[in-house]
């Protein structure tokens, strides 16, 4: 069997359509088909190669960790530099205006993490409700798909979580659904897969003055927002609103699966008692992701990659203009592209993977392109990449406006 014949035979499908793109090898901005053609890579991976695929750097932390020890024990029982290390640079990354968030556990993934904060909130606070945004995706486990509030996507998966409730993202009158029932508030800066949308600053100023005055958690999803993607190494640092929890995942890893929840110490320590054990993982905080995940947290930070990150984002977002281009909403490099409808947008997005760049769609957005790059490319490669694009948009112009 061809390895396409093996991937539509033995691999469970999620689509009626993979991209099915077959990939050989990949480096820095691009990936390289069998076919012989090569790829940008406009959308890392959904948000996860923010260095770029392969970055020296992180490989050579991989392979030095590599050299020395794999798993060695569940998390929480031994002491291992690559998780303490990496927890400390995480608490650094807040400083010097957010002093709470000094506390890590590290999982496998978003959707642990999510899973982690959801636990972690309901016994801090003694409660049992949960709220969340319509439209938001927070992870595939029935907890964390429980905060979805689409109800195309969890109908079949019934019964999901009790007493989880939504809101509108950005609308504040909403917020007074928020309660002294409320154990925790879960939500994303900027609301990644509704097809970036950006609640305003006094949204999130009320948010956090509700969440104080109910006694409810507040804890910002950053799994997509996280490592430097829209242009502050969180996003809640462009609104200076600390949460009580934060969540990532994603980029974090460099290209290697790993998560976290961060917190303080104060709330994290009710899992130690009451029952012991109250959160365990086997494999969360693997020393090879650590290792991993701190070079990529020190690439960001020693190849100066924030401070090209909204230069980058304003640049495409000018350079995208174009009469069957209804909007083009984004933050950094958190870019959506609006159009008409799926119907327009897809032989878009198909042209484009044709000419060898490789955008896609949103979860419950299905108009608008993703548009999501590694923040290292360079302003040649985001040109030619918009320049695609536009040319897509030229030669089907007529076809399309139809
Ligand atoms: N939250 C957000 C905002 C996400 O984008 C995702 C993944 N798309 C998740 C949670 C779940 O993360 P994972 O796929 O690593 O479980």
């Amino acid at each position: 069997m061809t390895q396409r014949e093996l991937f539509f035979n033995h691999l469970a499908q999620t689509s009626a359509f993979p991209l099915g793109l077959e990939i050989e090898s990949a480096l820095g901005t691009y990936l390289y088909a069998t076919n012989g053609k090569k790829y940008l890579d406009f959308i890392s991976g959904i948000s996860v190669s923010n260095v770029g695929h392969r970055h020296h750097k992180v490989v050579e932390a991989i392979k030095n960790q590599v050299d020395k020890y794999l798993h060695l024990m569940v998390y929480g029982e031994y002491v291992q530099s690559p998780q303490n290390e990496l927890a400390r640079a995480l608490v650094e990354t807040f400083k010097p205006h957010f002093k709470g968030l000094d506390n890590v556990y590290f999982t496998n993934s978003g959707t642990e993490a999510i899973e982690g904060a959801m636990k972690l909130a309901k016994r801090y606070t003694q409660r049992s409700e949960i709220i969340s945004c319509f439209n938001a995706y927070h992870g595939a486990s029935q907890g964390a798909l429980s905060l979805s509030g689409s109800p195309q996507f969890t109908r079949h998966f019934r019964p999901l979580l009790p007493e989880i409730n939504h809101i509108n993202y950005g609308n504040i009158s909403d917020l007074s659904k928020i309660s002294e029932k409320t154990a925790a508030v879960i939500i994303e800066v900027i609301s990644a897969e509704s097809g970036i949308r950006i609640a305003p600053q006094n949204y999130f100023e009320a948010l956090r003055n509700r969440c104080n005055k109910t006694g409810t958690l507040l804890v910002f999803d950053e799994i997509q927002t996280g490592f430097g993607r829209t242009g502050s190494f969180w996003a809640c640092q462009s609104i200076d609103i600390e949460p009580d929890v934060l969540v990532c995942a994603k980029g974090m890893g460099g290209g290697l699966p790993i998560g976290a929840f961060i917190a303080s110490q104060k709330i994290m320590s009710v899992f130690t008692e009451n029952p012991i054990l109250g959160h365990i993982t086997t494999f969360g905080g693997n020393p090879v992701c650590c290792a991993a995940s701190l070079a990529t947290l020190r690439v960001i930070e020693d190849e100066n990659l924030l401070e090209g990150v909204n230069r980058k984002g304003n640049f495409t977002k000018f350079k995208l203009n174009h009469s069957l281009i209804k909007e083009v909403r984004g933050q950094g490099l958190m870019i959506a592209v609006e159009f008409e409808s799926f119907e327009v947008l897809k032989p878009i997005i198909d042209a484009c993977i044709e000419k060898g760049l490789i955008t896609d769609w949103f979860l419950f957005c299905d108009n608008s392109m993703r548009i999501a790059p590694p923040l290292n490319i360079t302003f040649e490669e985001l040109e030619w990449a918009c320049n695609t694009i536009l040319e897509v948009l030229n030669e089907k112009k007529d076809y399309l406006s139809n």
